[in-house]
Formats: structure tokens, sequence, C-alpha cells
């Protein structure tokens, strides 16, 4: 089916209609060879809480974004490598139903889709285009460590390192970046570089960076980063309100939008493929 749609006007109208969307605040998407294969609102897990996204998946790329204006003006764009992601089943839990993981290097996160059809839906197609992709390269499944789903801020009260530390406005929620645990400040206070997530060394917990220690000293690694609790937030790439970026403030005007956005999505933002 992709074959077909490669050299397609229609295609290229749709691939072009998807930058404009983005605007300045996206990448350009005319790739050769690029095929716009579907797309559709999916509620995203975010750190706070569950938020619409606009998904739109291409052959070799999935791409999403804040909604501004739904069908017209979407920001904080994100391009995941299809050749990198891999999917995993989420079973329905009381009101979060017809949800799966999204599992790649950079980023790993859960998605729900409206209906059970939708993310079958999805789902099939994603797959399909990652075995087409990987089949016409040549490649293996990646090797490329995978990053960790990150824990909602809501479900976890303590400290999910030492049990003891109970969170509140002073004592605030860490991530590690290497398991995705929510943890206190002391439990997170080390560093370590994961290169498929940031440049910078990042806040790992207590148990991950013993047990990366271990593997680098075992690899004749050094990747050791040791920074002390309480040291400066703003000048560590591990703060965590500095790389989650689609979750945190500076977006309230989208916000709103898009709380909008969702009523009007209910209705047409349906998963739409183009094959
Ligand atoms: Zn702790
Ligand atoms: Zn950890």
């Amino acid at each position: 089916m992709v074959d077909r749609l490669v050299n397609s006007e229609a295609n290229a109208r749709r691939v072009h209609n998807v930058e404009q969307c983005f605007g300045s605040s996206g990448q350009p998407l005319g790739v050769p060879g690029r095929v716009l294969v579907g797309e559709g609102v999916l509620t995203k897990i975010c750190r706070k809480k569950p938020k619409p996204r606009q998904f739109f998946l291409f052959n070799d790329a999935l791409v999403y974004g804040n909604i501004i204006i739904h069908k017209k003006k979407y920001n904080k764009q994100h391009i995941l490598p299809l050749e990198d992601v891999k999917l995993e089943n989420v079973n329905d839990d009381g009101n979060l139903r017809n949800g799966w993981k999204i599992i790649n290097p950079r980023k790993s996160f859960v998605v729900y889709a409206a209906t059970a059809t939708e993310k079958k839906e999805w789902m099939a197609h994603i797959r399909k285009c990652v075995d087409d992709l990987l089949l016409q390269r040549g490649v293996r499944k990646s090797s490329k460590t995978d990053s960790p789903v990150w824990v909602p801020d809501s479900e976890a009260k303590n400290c999910m390192h030492c049990s003891k530390s109970e969170f509140s406005m002073v004592n605030r929620r860490h991530h590690c970046r290497h398991c995705g645990i929510v943890a206190c400040n002391s439990c997170t206070s080390k560093r370590w570089l994961l290169p498929l997530q940031s440049s910078k060394p990042i806040r790992v917990c207590l148990t991950c960076y013993q047990k990366l220690s271990r593997e680098a000293s075992q690899n004749n690694v050094t990747r050791k980063f040791s920074v002390n609790a309480g040291g400066d937030e703003k000048a560590s790439s591990g703060d965590d309100s500095s790389d989650d970026e689609d979750d945190e403030g500076k977006e309230r005007e989208g916000d709103v939008a898009a709380t909008e956005a969702e009523q009007l999505a209910i209705h047409d933002a349906h998963f739409q493929s183009y094959d």
C-alpha cells in the first residue's frame, strides 16, 4: 500500500499540511520516500496527568505534538524514528482502557486510544511500518537501550526507592531516567550519562547508579557522575522540569486550547489511515 502512495500528490499534500500545522516549531517533514500512513488523537500519560496529543504515523517515523487548534495548529513536536520503536500491550484498568506502551531509546510512554478498535488499528499499523522498514533496510531490531516509561507523579506518595521520604511541596518528586521510578532528591542524587536521552549526565536512582557502575567497571568504561543532593538544581541537566518539556508549564496557551480541542476531537480524532 505504501509503495503506491510514495509518489502520490495526495501524500505530498498531506505531509506538507502536517509540516504547516507545526509551523516553525517543527522540523521539515518532506523527506523523499516518506509517506503519511495515518493520524489521530491519542491520550498520552504525562507526568502530572493524561493529555491529548496529535499523533502522525509516517512509514519511517512516529511524530506527535501538543494540540493548539485541532487539525490546524500543533507545537512541541517529537519525532521517533520507527526503527527504534517497540510496542507493548497495557491491560485495561478501570477507566484507563485501550492503552499500550510506545518504547524507544529517547522517551518511552503509555498512550490510550478512544476505542478497542482504534487501539488495534494503531498498533497494527505501527507494527507493520516498523517491520516493513526493518525489512527494507535490512536491519535487525534495535539493540539500543530503551528509555523507561515514567511512573506518573500521582502514583507515588512516598519515594519508591527508600519508601520513607514522603513527597510534599518542599520534598519534590524526581524521576530516575534509567528505570522511571519516582524518588526523593537524596535517592536520585547521582547522575549518569545516558547518551540516547541527553548529552549531559542525567538523574538516576541509587539502585540504577550501583547497577550502572557495576556494569561500567566490568566493561572498563568510566561514565560515573556524582552530584550531591541539594546541589544546584538549575545547573543540573537532571532537573525534572527542564527535560520533560512537554508536560510542564510554559504551554498554558496550548493547554487551554487543548481542552477545547479535546472536546471537539471526540468526533473526528479517531485513527484515520490513508491506505
Ligand atoms: Zn528516597
Ligand atoms: Zn532507577
